[in-house]
């Protein structure tokens, strides 16, 4: 009739610890030496902390607010509820929904509405699919597994218990842990495992600690013994409840005597049962409760029918039938009714046997209808649960997607970061490198320049050399545009100046001459160290005759009427110049044209110095004729 589904998947992998929160509220709601109503004000002052919390710490504690306020005023209480419903509008896909639910289910038990708190229990339980709180899977499991249980949903009963073993044994609880196995046992009484039953019932014994608890497990000792016929060691649980009992008014007197009667029933100890029922219809207050007293009226219903006093019996079972019926306990009255039934034929009235029948068959249907329903419902609740948990599920892979595409673009991003530290790297050392052999290049530059200057100037005047001359003058052989004014200066007496004033000053003289020299003549003209003290001027295509005589007479002065200023005194020198004007031909001549020069020269110094001796015409070479040119006073 049931369908049996698989149930929920519990992912053991979970950390089942309480948080030290947790560990907090359950320190304070476990204690069971306090009243509700102590327990209720130090929730209070712990609500304070509210803003601080979790939303799962929320939701556990709102939960607990909730139940507590409600058991300690017995009136419901919106503002917890308006709480929780707050907190879930913000947070629904972060907790668990479960706590909102099981605080709507704590008011509808002001109600007494059972089918409205048994979907409640259930769908509180599906929803801790979503809870990481161990403490709320904890409470709200064993909540469901008792609700489950008296429903019949044996199956889910036993995955909902097994939840509530597991955490508790996680958190080292033996108290929950040995109620937990009490309804355990139950269960396994349910599907008719009783040996096995047995031994969680007395495993649960054995862990509690609490003699109340304790009394509740041995009652449910006698229940599974007597569920599976062994009816003396039954007898035997509960008259032992019974005899350590010395409160007749007691729950457990009152549940083990009903049982007992309930045991001479089935083994025929009528007169027996009589009594017993008759005594704990005076114990029973009806208005405290109604359940445990219409349950002895059933039963002693049935003991006056099998002492034959069948309209006694009649009334009262009929009248608790009633009660039943109208407070919904049909699956407690149902198998009465059929017992009933069974009685009266037992006692040939086959008649009301038959009505009793018609009763129990309606009402089994009505069942039937009620279960249905309700797994209409629990299916509904359980789809609904299902969606919720693929949508969580889908979330949590879109922001991993969303991660994924996230660190893609990250690792993209720091690649062209490389990229371009790596280019701008590159550059800088090719730069660098760049830099370095333009510098070295420049420096080549320089120094080959320097080199080149060097290899072509005399250090000491700065006019050129003589090597540079022949290099120079080869690029005019054969060139017969070309007419030059040769001068060949020697100055006079150098070696008395060097003599008298010192080599030093000597190499003044030759710079200072040199640049006299230099100044006299145009940029194209050459000026060239000749030898020691004897300097060659080549003047290309000289403008006149008149021109080049006061060009040569110009340098005599100067060099003759400008002293040469030193330290203490002023120097006076003078120079004989060899000149001569020549159409460039080849090398053999070139040396004949500065043989000839020479020989002028060496006619100057002969006829006195200070003078210049050469030829401007074009000469023929070994011309004998030639002219003199001497210094004036005035400089022009
Ligand atoms: P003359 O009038 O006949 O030309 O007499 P002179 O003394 O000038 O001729 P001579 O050739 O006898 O002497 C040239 C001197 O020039 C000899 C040498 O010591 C000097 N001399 C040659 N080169 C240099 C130089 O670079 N520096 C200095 N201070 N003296 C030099
Ligand atoms: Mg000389
Ligand atoms: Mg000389």
């Amino acid at each position: 009739m049931l369908a049996i589904t698989t149930l929920h998947s519990w992912s053991y992998a979970e950390d089942l610890k309480f948080s030290e929160f947790e560990q907090k509220i359950w320190t304070l709601v476990s204690d069971k030496t306090v009243t509700e109503q102590q327990v209720y004000s130090e929730l209070q002052g712990l609500n304070l902390e509210l803003s601080n919390m979790q939303p799962n710490e929320q939701a556990l504690f709102l939960m607990h607010e909730c139940r507590i306020a409600i058991r300690a005023t017995q009136q419901p209480n919106p503002q917890v509820l308006k709480k929780l419903q707050n907190l879930n509008r913000y947070e629904i896909y972060k907790y668990d929904s479960a706590a909102l639910i099981k605080c709507k289910q704590y008011q509808e038990y002001l109600n007494s509405e059972s089918d409205k708190i048994f979907l409640l229990e259930y769908e509180a339980f599906y929803k801790l699919n979503e809870s990481d709180t161990p403490l709320l899977k904890m409470w709200l499991a064993y909540d469901f597994a008792n609700i489950a249980m008296d429903a019949g949903y044996t199956d889910e009963a036993i995955n909902a218990i097994g939840l509530s073993i597991e955490i508790a044994e996680a958190n080292n609880l033996q108290e929950w842990v040995s109620e937990s196995l009490g309804i355990l046992a139950l269960l396994q009484s349910d599907i008719k495992q009783t040996s096995l039953a047995l031994l969680t019932i007395n495993r649960a014994i054995e862990l509690s600690r609490n003699a109340d608890n304790i009394k509740i497990l041995q009652l449910r000792q006698g229940f599974i013994l007597k569920e599976a016929n062994q009816f003396n060691d039954a007898l035997a649980v509960y008259n032992n409840i019974i005899n350590k009992e010395n409160d007749y008014y007691a729950d457990a007197y009152i549940t083990a005597a009903l049982n007992i009667s309930a045991i001479y029933q089935s083994i025929g100890k009528n007169n027996e049962n009589l009594k017993l029922t008759e005594k704990i219809l005076t114990i029973i207050d009806p208005a405290k409760d109604p359940y445990s007293w219409h349950q002895a009226n059933i039963l002693r219903a049935f003991a006056l029918l099998t002492t034959g006093q069948y309209d006694a019996a009649n009334q009262l079972f009929y009248q608790s039938q009633l009660w039943f019926e109208r407070n919904h306990w049909l699956v407690y009255l149902v198998p009465k009714i059929e017992e009933w039934a069974k009685l009266l034929e037992q006692s040939n009235l086959y008649k009301p046997a038959y009505y009793a029948l018609t009763d129990a068959s309606n009402l089994k249907h009505r069942l039937n209808i009620q279960k249905r329903q309700r797994d209409a419902l629990l299916n509904n609740a359980r789809l609904e649960s299902e969606q919720h948990k693929r949508a969580l599920l889908e979330l949590s892979e879109e922001h991993k997607k969303a991660n994924i595409l996230l660190e893609k673009q990250q690792n993209e991003h720091n690649l062209i970061i490389t990229i371009v530290i790596i280019t701008i790297t590159m550059a800088l050392f090719i730069l660098t490198v760049y830099l370095r052999l333009r510098n070295a290049h420049r420096l080549l530059a320089v120094k080959s320049h320097q080199l080149d200057y060097e290899s072509k100037h005399d250090p000491l005047t700065k006019v050129y050399n003589r090597r540079y001359f022949e290099q120079f003058i080869r690029t005019k052989y054969n060139d017969d545009n070309i007419d030059a004014l040769f001068l060949l200066i020697d100055i006079d007496h150098f070696k008395n100046v060097n003599d008298t004033y010192g080599h030093q000053i000597g190499d003044l003289v030759l710079e200072i001459v040199s640049k006299r020299i230099s100044n006299r003549v145009k940029n194209n003209d050459k000026v060239i160290r000749w030898g020691g003290e004897e300097f060659l001027v080549y003047i290309e295509n000289p403008d006149n005759k008149v021109n080049c005589i006061k060009l040569i007479e110009r340098l005599l002065n100067e060099i003759y009427n400008t002293p040469i200023e030193l330290k203490d005194n002023q120097l006076y020198v003078t120079i004989s110049i060899g000149f001569g004007v020549y159409q460039m031909i080849n090398q053999t001549q070139i040396d004949q044209v500065l043989n000839q020069i020479d020989e002028y020269l060496y006619k100057a110094k002969t006829q006195g110095r200070n003078q210049a001796v050469g030829n401007l015409g074009r000469l023929e070479i070994n011309d004998e004729s030639f002219i003199t040119l001497k210094t004036s006073n005035a400089t022009s």
